[in-house]
């Protein structure tokens, strides 16, 4: 095999058979193809597509080229998560306590995030002294004696992801469902899950806003894992406004807490109740979601994970106090009466980064403290000037900056608006 021959089969739109994508992964990992070529080869993939072998395929010869964490002393069945992404997704925090609370055994391993706000990683260092730079000894011990552990992704996990994910970055190429299926599954079949559940959104901020699409992204990613032995349940959920009533790291938090406290019955409450379900159906336990949440075992679970990533646990009974809190605060108002009929969400996301709640580039720093609380939810009713966001911000014109653009992202009708499902599917 040669690159030119690799390059020539897609770009002609044929099929590679699995022994040349292995042959593919193993020259580029070992630094013998040009960025040049992995380019043109990216692009002929994402206009000619990958079918459901060349895709698992891919994912299994980048998933061998990672380090694995050694895992082999974890009880089994062990329990991963995957969402795809959205605005006020602070899911993991209580899912993760609460698959712990049923006994299962949950270990995460999560990039930092560029999106809205940062990823789980940042939204956890929120926590005064919560560490997520574990070792993989200190990342199993915590799972093994709390049930639940999350640690930054390691350096090489899943290398040749890294470097295919980058030029996607740079050459337009991301928005491709079998190269998107394969980065991932690469990723959480390398961190050596035996269930995976994946949380694909869909809706105005989701990175697949249309359901047909977020429907063939969960199907590829639901086949790869199969294919691979895994697990796998994927459930498709609503991203048409902020799932948390949070945008912001320290704020979704709090938010996530709050929503464990009390009984995990609103949108955020829900979407994780929903995911824990299908984690505990395809671990196969007995155990009762909802008794973990509503017996406080969950909530002490959050404690004890929290203490054992070297975190202030009397953040779950104290946040307000605990958490970083930034200095302005202003209310956004309803400009009518009427019920709210949508939400700009990922433009709702945008202004939370524009405040310091997330990256534009890996090497910013996120401010924990700043952001968006969400008061309202689609086909709430709403009279002028009830508050309907209030920011979070350092400046007095970070705030007015914010200010002046989230009137424009929520829409008021004259008309009754029917809220969105919130488990769209696999629920
Ligand atoms: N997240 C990933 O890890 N990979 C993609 O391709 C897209 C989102």
């Amino acid at each position: 095999m040669t690159i030119q021959h690799f390059l020539t089969a897609k770009r002609d739109g044929r099929r590679h058979s699995p022994g040349d994508l292995r042959w593919f992964v193993r020259e580029l990992v070992a630094g013998r193809v040009a960025d040049y070529q992995a380019a043109a080869w990216l692009t002929a993939a994402f206009l000619n597509g990958l079918d459901e072998d060349e895709t698992t395929e891919l994912t299994l010869a980048m998933a061998e080229s990672s380090e694995q964490p050694d895992l082999g002393s974890l009880p089994r069945p062990l329990v991963d998560k995957h969402s795809t992404g959205g605005v006020g997704d602070s899911v993991s925090i209580i899912l993760l306590p609460l698959l712990a609370a049923c006994g299962l055994t949950v270990v995460k391993m999560s990039g930092r995030g560029l999106g809205f706000t940062g990823g789980t990683l940042d939204k956890l260092g929120a926590i005064p002294g919560f560490r997520t730079g574990l070792s993989p000894e200190e990342m199993t011990e915590i799972a093994r004696s709390v049930g639940c552990a999350l640690a930054g992704q390691s350096a090489n996990l899943a290398p040749a992801d890294k470097i295919l994910y980058a030029l996607r970055d740079a050459t337009e190429t991301v928005d491709s469902v079998p190269l998107i299926a394969a980065s991932v599954m690469s990723k959480k079949l390398a961190a050596g899950a035996d269930v995976i559940v994946l949380d694909v959104k869909c809706g105005s901020g989701a990175f697949t806003p249309d359901p047909e699409r977020a429907r063939e992204l969960a199907s590829a990613m639901v086949a790869i894992g199969e294919r691979a032995g895994r697990r796998m349940k994927a459930l498709i959920t609503d991203m048409s406004q902020p799932l948390a009533p949070a945008v912001g790291n320290a704020l979704e938090v709090r938010a996530a807490i709050n929503e464990l406290k009390t009984g995990c019955k609103g949108r955020l409450g829900r979407v994780t109740r929903a995911l824990a379900q299908a984690a505990a159906e395809a671990a196969g336990t007995e155990f009762d979601v909802g008794r973990a949440i509503d017996s406080g075992l969950a909530l002490e679970k959050m404690r004890e994970w929290i203490a054992a990533q070297g975190g202030d646990a009397r953040v779950v009974d104290e946040p307000d106090a605990l958490l970083p809190r930034a200095p302005v605060i202003k209310k956004v108002g309803s400009p009518a009466d009427g019920f709210v009929g949508s939400f700009q969400t990922a433009a709702i996301g945008e202004t939370a980064r524009g405040l310091g709640a997330g990256r534009r580039r890996k090497e910013d720093e996120i401010d924990p403290a700043v952001g968006l609380e969400v008061h309202l939810q689609i086909g709430d009713r709403v009279s002028a000037g009830r508050p309907v966001f209030t920011i979070h911000a350092q400046t007095e014109s970070a705030a007015s900056n914010a200010a002046a653009e989230l009137p424009a992202l929520v829409s008021i009708s004259d008309n009754a608006v029917s809220p969105p499902e919130i488990i769209l599917e696999g629920g």
